[in-house]
């Protein structure tokens, strides 16, 4: 399985990574940043959020 981190402290907000998630497992929260909304179990390990974060917030482990 995949893990799935992100460092929200580096997250400017822009969103990309909860459009990207082909899993949709990204999401904005009411304080504007992103986190995973969904179930992180999903996650399926394409390192999208990783290619598209601009800030490197994400890092996708595989255990
Ligand atoms: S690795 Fe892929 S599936 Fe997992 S959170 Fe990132 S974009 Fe979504
Ligand atoms: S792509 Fe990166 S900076 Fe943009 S919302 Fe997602 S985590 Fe934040």
């Amino acid at each position: 399985m995949f893990v799935v981190s992100i460092d929200r402290d580096k997250c400017d907000g822009c969103g990309a990574c909860a459009d990207a998630c082909p899993a949709g497992i990204l999401g904005m929260l009411d304080d504007g940043k992103a986190d995973i909304t969904g179930e992180a179990e999903e996650c399926m390990g394409c390192e999208t959020c990783v290619a598209t974060c601009p800030n490197e917030c994400y890092t996708v482990t595989e255990m």
